[in-house]
């Protein structure tokens, strides 16, 4: 309910209020809830390892990081728009944690200025366990990924399902999230042969993984991972 009536705040406001920055309050520009300025100074996430979106230094662009080259990732590649920094941390925990909607379509407005080779095929948002998504009302990753499939004339692909309520990933370490999200995740129709998983954050990869462990399995030839930012 508290989600209905924010979307329903944030429609009206986007009929009747000016622009706004979302992280500074002044006047936005060039159609984004962002001021130039702002934007200037985002965090993108340009140089990274193909393989994982791991941050990397500027002068080793399309290198694979070290993890990726001693043990080849199940994805086929993966791509984050931001390094998860100010002020994009911040949009972010607004958008998961504060209902704010206006925060997530400025992120997916800006994920569309670095689109990837690869995110043609099928868009599949990660999908919450049924729970998480009473408690929270709304799906962050399909709030992120409904804008790009529209833009980019990409299907949403629906066929994957979060049947095990795992613990929070944040209070875990990575061998722990490994654990815990193992068999998580449950494939309910014949995947398209490629297709790209959308999602908020990617930390140690580990849900992500399982997603991509099953999707594999069921099938799909080539998953690639597409983030809004990466936890360097
Ligand atoms: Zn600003
Ligand atoms: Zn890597």
């Amino acid at each position: 309910m508290r989600a209905r009536i924010a979307a329903a705040l944030d429609w009206l406001g986007r009929q009747t209020l000016p622009l706004r920055c979302l992280v500074c309050d002044e006047a936005g520009s060039d159609g984004l809830d962002l001021c130039a300025d702002c934007h200037a100074a985002l965090p993108w996430n340009d140089a990274a390892c193909p393989g994982c979106a791991l941050p990397l230094p500027a002068d080793e662009p399309a290198a694979r990081c070290g993890a990726c080259l001693r043990e080849p990732p199940r994805q086929a590649a993966a791509a984050a728009a931001f390094v998860y920094t100010a002020p994009v941390d911040q949009l972010l925990l607004r958008f998961k944690f504060h209902q704010d909607l206006a925060a997530g379509r400025l992120l997916s407005q800006l994920m569309l200025q670095r689109v990837p080779a690869f995110a043609s095929g099928a868009l599949l948002p990660l999908p919450l366990h049924r729970q998480r998504l009473r408690a929270r009302g709304y799906d962050q990753a399909l709030e992120l990924a409904r804008p790009l499939a529209r833009s980019l004339q990409c299907p949403l692909w629906h066929g994957l399902s979060r049947e095990r309520l795992t613990a929070p990933q944040s209070d875990l370490d990575a061998d722990a999230r490994r654990r815990n999200v193992r068999n998580a995740f449950t494939v309910t129709a014949g995947p398209p042969s490629r297709l790209t998983v959308v999602d908020d954050v990617m930390t140690t990869g580990a849900t992500l993984d399982a997603a991509v462990r099953a999707l594999r399995r069921a099938g799909a030839a080539q998953v690639h991972l597409w983030v809004c930012a990466r936890v360097p």
